[in-house]
């Protein structure tokens, strides 16, 4: 029987491409996926530590693990990702003692051989991979890409763990980032997803790679343009962008016509003061002041952002900027998180938390409500107009009391039903519409009859 292994990711975009990354690497040693953890013979779990919370669900998922290891002591787990990336005196590692392998991201490519010590009969090679992101993700949907173009990264915001999980800015190649998507095109991906922590501060190591015909100084700018020659992509977008390097050149490459018509700008706060404590390096103004460059090149652009509450030091009347602030650019999504405090950090080391958990939780709340009153009445603008979906799942039809009435017809009842068919935007907005399973990968315009505020609502046209 073919080996398994179980892969389990926490965390964002950059994780989920990384754990893609690495089922490509465990398939081609000879091991196979398995969505049951008991059938498992390699665990491996991609951990965040962007808040405590996700540490803490680490801890908790390994705990549970106990009686599987118990049953089976040949089971291999190992953990990977942020915790390890950043505990480099392996204190975390040493509350986890049935874990058998700990390694940060960059070092995944050495799996097949530490796999290979634990139980040579696992894998059918014990070649390794040098630069882990030479290789190609396991993707998971056919017809949208999240396509990393560089890990790491330099702005070391006072708040944040990812310099030291990750390590410093390191970007990709452009050959080999076009390579990628030029192969996914080939297999009918409509829509990329460009990924970094700044991703917007990419510097290709191979400017040779830029065509000649490639109007744009700005190596990301110039990637855009690139990505937009691609014949099959029409759908493209990037996640997340730093405001520093927000540049004229790359907002004319979001005219293009493979770009959506949304940007997700983390802006974190809106009081100078915390930004400059936060080492965000703009000012309020500087960020409304990109927001009104966006605007004015793209007037419709649906605009997204992240927002922290209680940071050191923030006080009434700085939160009160963060709330006008938001309500000056009218943002179509926030993520708001309420400041945790997160060892080896510069604000865990010069600053006191002196926000006390109730006070954060207020402020997330008027921050949610504001998002979420805004979010409704922006999306109300869309009733009456078409918008294109990529549609990515199907729904079949819920089981209604009237079809319990009538048990022998509810197979033909069911049938006569289309259920419900979901996708997103050009503009990131989730939509519904009565449709069947087989337009799932398919792009059809939908026109909107009702908003919500987390889905438009309407028929396919
Ligand atoms: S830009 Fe700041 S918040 Fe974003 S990954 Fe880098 S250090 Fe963290």
């Amino acid at each position: 029987m073919q080996p398994k292994y179980h892969v389990i990711t926490f965390g964002c975009q950059m994780n989920k491409n990384d754990s893609e990354r690495m089922e490509t690497l465990l398939k081609k040693v000879g091991l196979e996926s398995t969505n049951e953890k008991d059938q498992a013979d390699v665990i491996l779990v991609n951990t965040c530590s962007v808040r405590q919370s996700a540490e803490d669900r680490v801890f908790g998922l390994i705990r549970k693990f106990e009686p599987l290891k118990e049953k089976n002591p040949k089971l291999i787990i190992g953990i990977t990702g942020c915790m390890p990336g950043r505990d480099r005196d392996q204190t975390f590692k040493k509350k986890m003692p049935i874990v058998d392998l700990y390694f940060p991201t960059a070092e995944m490519g050495q799996l097949p051989r530490w796999l290979g010590e634990l139980r040579p009969e696992l894998v059918n090679s014990e070649d390794t991979v040098e630069d882990y992101m030479k290789l190609k993700p396991e993707y998971h949907s056919k017809r949208q890409a999240f396509v990393s173009i560089q890990t790491g990264c330099n702005k070391f915001c006072t708040y944040c763990v990812v310099p030291f999980a990750r390590g410093l800015e390191k970007n990709r190649p452009l050959a080999d980032i076009l390579e990628e998507i030029r192969e996914l095109a080939a297999h009918g991906c409509v829509e990329v997803t460009l990924l970094g922590q700044t991703v917007n501060s990419y510097r290709a190591p191979d400017p040779e790679s830029f065509s000649d015909e490639n109007p744009y100084e700005n190596h990301f700018a110039g990637l855009l343009w690139e990505v937009n020659q691609i014949t099959g992509i029409t759908r493209l977008h990037y996640t997340a962008p730093h405001p520093l390097h927000m540049n004229d050149e790359i907002i004319d490459a979001m005219t293009l016509p493979a770009h959506l018509n949304f940007i997700h700008l983390p802006v974190h706060a809106g009081d100078d003061d915390v930004l400059r404590k936060m080492n965000r390096r703009y000012t309020a103004n500087q960020f409304l002041e990109v927001i009104d460059r966006l605007r004015a090149k793209i007037p419709d652009l649906a605009i997204g952002t992240d927002m922290i509450v209680g940071f050191c030091g923030e006080t009434e009347e700085a939160f009160q900027k963060t709330v006008e602030l938001f309500k000056t650019v009218s943002f179509d999504i926030s993520y708001t998180a309420q400041y945790s405090v997160r060892s080896g950090t510069a604000a865990w080391r010069a600053f006191e938390d002196d926000v006390s958990i109730e006070e954060k939780k207020r402020r997330w709340d008027v921050m949610q409500k504001l998002m979420e009153e805004t979010v409704f009445e922006k999306n109300q603008k869309y009733v009456g107009e078409i918008v294109s979906v990529l549609v990515d799942r199907h729904a079949p039809p819920k089981v209604t009391d009237e079809m319990l009435k009538m048990p022998e017809k509810i197979q033909e009842l069911m049938a006569a039903q289309p259920g419900l068919c979901y996708g997103n935007s050009r503009e990131m907005k989730l939509v519904r519409f009565e449709g069947e399973a087989d337009v799932v990968g398919e792009i059809v315009d939908v026109r909107v009859t009702r908003a919500d505020k987390w889905v438009l609502i309407g028929d396919r046209v």
